[in-house]
């Protein structure tokens, strides 16, 4: 060995230039890269440090060498050189996942392998609240849910990768940090990483500059679960996703399993390449449909019950919330978390005026524009049928089904009565409504297809 053991000099001088440039990068770049150092030693003016990939080690030197020999002189007027070796990386894996938050020490004093906490550092902190346990299914999410839970409950890969998509705050964050934590409780020696796509891309950008995807790979080959979120912000370089397109193969040939999210599907990745868009599309894929009623109040009721109990709120002011706040989940629970919080301080009950007081600001951005006139122009125009049509009297399959579904959205999409509604369509009945929201009810659960058409109407409506 040409160092010498460290003194214990050596090593309180490298943790004060440790901090000094953890006070100079900021945290985020400190946690990403330079945390990951072991201190070997100091001979002959050279300070030995330690990482566990090429790709870090490369990517250290490029960017904070010379900070680390200036910050290094200044202890020690001695030092010419920082040098930083690649050590062979242990594969085994801390698992006390989230303990070093505050922990100064860098793996090798601790006996954490650095290729462990270089993992660690790849992967973004789980949010304790997204369990299963705190996931309510209903209807619009049954199937993702239970994708999801297939892949955390099996430590065979069935499908890949499983590709969650639906709108925002719908939950596929939620379900993804459920995976993880339902593997770390019940399998602990697999080895999970959550990131998001942008996180991912960050990393592999750099492998490819430096010319490193090698160690990419070895960084992500010894995770058997792997979760990217938000893939729609993948973009960039045909060379850039090619690269990519055989590391993600790679990955799946050596049979890790990947979990993929997006706001959309497959088909609809805009940004990214052909082959890899239908690549994404090969395992199973699942989306998560807008909320319906029943599940919105499902949420807030357990939602509730988690964070103030003992706080009696009125099943009606749940109920109209529920009803009202009908975009995203994350919207929903702030407007509970309001009333709760100000029923607390000003130690008033909860009530229906009081919430409505309260909330006047997001109710107004939650109440619907659309009117049933843009209903009706929006369906007329995608079933190819002439406008007048809407409230003429022909009862001709190609003109009836379609008004059907107008009514349908008109009934769903706006706050206006079945007769109001009937009125609209040329004076119809209530009942005629009333029969065409239930006959497309119908039609959504026995025919996907269709399922999806008016899926796509509503979205197109509401956006
Ligand atoms: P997305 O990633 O799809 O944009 P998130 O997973 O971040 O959405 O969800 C937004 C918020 O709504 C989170 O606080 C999440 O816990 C909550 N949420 C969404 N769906 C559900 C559900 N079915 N049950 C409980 N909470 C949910
Ligand atoms: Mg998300």
């Amino acid at each position: 060995m040409a160092v010498e053991p460290t003194g214990f000099d050596d090593r309180a001088r490298w943790e004060r230039v440790r901090a000094r440039l953890r006070a100079e990068i900021g945290e985020t770049q400190y946690r990403s890269w330079v945390r990951q150092l072991g201190f070997e030693g100091l001979t002959d003016g050279v300070v030995t440090l330690t990482v566990a990939s090429r790709f870090v080690r490369d990517w250290i030197v490029s960017r904070y060498v010379d900070r680390l020999r200036a910050l290094w002189a200044l202890e020690d007027a001695s030092v010419r050189a920082v040098t930083v070796d690649v050590v062979a990386p242990e594969v085994a894996m801390a698992q006390t996942a989230d303990d070093d938050e505050t922990a100064p020490a860098d793996g090798a004093q601790t006996g954490v392998a650095p290729l462990a906490s270089a993992l660690r550092n790849a992967s973004a902190p789980l949010d304790v609240r997204y369990t299963f346990a705190n996931f309510v299914v209903g209807k619009p999410n049954e199937f993702a849910h239970a994708a999801a839970r297939r892949v955390a409950d099996s430590a065979e890969v069935k499908f890949n990768p499983l590709y969650l998509y639906g709108g925002v705050g719908l939950g596929k964050t939620h379900l993804m940090h459920a995976i993880a934590w339902h593997i770390r409780e019940h399998i602990p020696e697999r080895r999970v990483i959550y990131l998001s796509a942008e996180a991912f891309m960050y990393q592999f950008v750099r492998a490819l500059r430096f010319k490193d995807t090698m160690a990419f790979k070895e960084l992500f080959r010894s995770v058997d679960v792997l979760l990217i979120d938000d893939v729609q912000f993948i973009s960039g370089k045909e060379s850039t996703q090619e690269e990519f397109f055989h590391t993600f193969n790679a990955l799946v040939d050596q049979n890790r399993q990947i979990v993929i999210s997006a706001d959309r599907q497959p088909k609809d990745l805009d940004r990214v390449e052909e082959r890899l868009r239908s690549r994404l599309g090969w395992g199973l894929v699942a989306d998560l449909h807008p909320t319906d009623y029943e599940l919105r109040l499902g949420i807030v009721l357990a939602r509730h019950e988690a964070l103030a109990p003992h706080l009696p709120v009125p099943h009606r002011v749940l109920e109209f919330l529920a009803h009202r706040i009908t975009g995203n989940v994350r919207e929903l629970e702030g407007a509970l978390i309001r009333i709760v919080a100000h029923a607390n301080f000003v130690g008033r009950p909860v009530t229906l005026d009081s919430t409505q007081e309260l909330l006047r600001d997001l109710l107004r951005a939650n109440d619907r524009h659309v009117t049933i006139e843009e209903i009706q122009r929006r369906v007329a125009e995608h079933y190819n049928m002439r406008l007048a049509d809407m409230t003429s009297d022909r009862r001709a399959r190609a003109v009836a089904r379609p008004r059907q579904v107008a009514m349908f959205l008109s009934k769903s999409l706006t706050q206006r009565s079945l007769p109001d509604i009937g009125r609209k369509f040329g004076g119809r009945d209530h009942t005629t409504v009333m029969h065409a929201v239930r006959k497309i009810e119908e039609l959504r659960q026995s025919d996907s297809s269709f399922a999806e058409d008016v899926e796509l109407l509503r979205r197109m409506l509401e956006g």
